[in-house]
């Protein structure tokens, strides 16, 4: 029998529609956009707010503009002529940033409510939304040994405060475009994404990054001490950007998923000290754990229940942890050596 196909971009559109990307200065819609630039596609605009200097990757060939999407006459001049809308751009980061600026992840709801109306009247034809697990309900994450999160545990809605419910009630916006206007929207809920070109220091950072970069910092500096936030029993699961760029492609394509949220994330759990002792072993040393109770740890465990995309799509997240790990590793070893002589680097 022949195997079916994968829905993606490759099987509906032509090479040179325009695809538009935003939040491409950053971490997984920079990786976006070089996915689709290395499947052929030559006509990519991809959008930030950052200087173009400050973009994480820069992909040769690709329209890049410098915009604040939060004001509508830049998300009108971002969409002109767009056949795919990608709104990967959103003010966040690790827990240490969610939690302390939460202003600043609610006003990101800015940046969907005019990208999508003006993605919808350039005439596009499909529109992503990166939604986050931070949108599920927190009452169900408080245990380290929390099931795993279905799409039907974002309601009743007890979402994250500030960047979970940004993100809650966006996704309530893409559904709505379908439902009132036929606007075809695709919605996915991300699961921590980790991988180079992401940020790895600055407050930002996301526990990979972070772990990795304690881990060679202290090999460098030969203070063999490795702070960790919380107790370290948190769980979580980790997908590696390769993942999720394919994940975002299928599920943009799928018909069964028009305004349906869904999980993209790895559903292999592990504990925050599990994943130290990983990058530990990458990094050829053991570290003296010493526990900041007072950090921001976030919820007692989070996981991606994959039962729907299995179902769906026939496929989940599978990079194994350890594999990801070690090339995120090496990336962000070269990145700290580069920083230490001087030299400009991902933040
Ligand atoms: P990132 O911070 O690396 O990228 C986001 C980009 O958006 C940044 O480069 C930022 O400058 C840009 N941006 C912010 N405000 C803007 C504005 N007003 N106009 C234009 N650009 C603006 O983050 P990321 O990890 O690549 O996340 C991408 C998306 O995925 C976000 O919506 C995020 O909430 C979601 N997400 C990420 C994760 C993760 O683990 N990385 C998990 C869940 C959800």
């Amino acid at each position: 029998m022949a195997k079916k196909q994968r829905p993606g971009a490759a099987s509906v559109l032509e090479k040179d529609d325009l695809i538009v990307i935003a939040g491409a200065g950053g971490f997984i819609a920079g990786a976006l956009t070089r996915y689709f630039h290395d499947q052929g596609f030559r006509r990519l605009r991809a959008i930030d707010k950052k200087p173009l200097p400050e973009w994480y990757q820069r992909v040769p060939g690709v329209e890049c503009l410098c915009l604040d999407l939060s004001q509508e006459e830049s998300c009108q001049r971002a969409c002109e002529g767009a056949v795919e809308v990608y709104n990967l751009a959103a003010d966040m980061g690790g827990m240490g940033f969610i939690e302390r600026f939460r202003i600043e992840c609610l006003r990101s709801i800015l940046i969907n409510t005019h990208m999508i109306e003006s993605a919808y009247r350039a005439g596009a034809r499909r529109y992503f939304f990166s939604s986050s697990a931070c949108a599920y309900n927190v009452e169900l994450q408080k245990k380290p040994d929390c099931p795993a999160l279905k799409e039907s545990d974002a309601y009743p809605a007890m979402a994250e405060r500030g960047y979970g419910w940004e993100k809650l009630m966006s996704e309530m916006v893409c559904q709505e475009y379908w439902v009132e206007r036929q606007f075809e929207t695709h919605i996915a809920r991300f699961h921590n994404v980790y991988g180079g070109f992401g940020t790895w220091h600055g407050g930002r950072e996301k526990a990979p990054a972070a772990i990795c970069r304690k881990v060679i910092e202290a090999k460098d500096t030969g203070n063999r001490e490795i702070v960790i936030w919380g107790d370290g029993h948190q769980t979580r699961s980790f997908m590696y950007i390769d993942d999720c760029v394919l994940g975002i492609d299928m599920i943009m394509h799928c018909d069964k998923l028009i305004a349906t949220p869904i999980n993209l994330g790895s559903s292999f759990l592990v504990s925050i000290n599990d994943l130290v002792l990983m990058a530990e072993e990458i990094g050829g040393i053991k570290l003296t754990r010493k526990y900041d109770l007072d950090a921001p740890k976030g919820v007692g465990g989070r996981n991606s229940d994959n039962t729907f995309i299995k179902q769906v799509l026939g496929w989940e997240p599978s990079t194994p942890l350890k594999n990801g790990l070690r090339k995120t590793h090496a990336w962000i070893e070269q990145q700290y050596m580069a920083r230490k002589a001087g030299r400009r680097t991902v933040s």
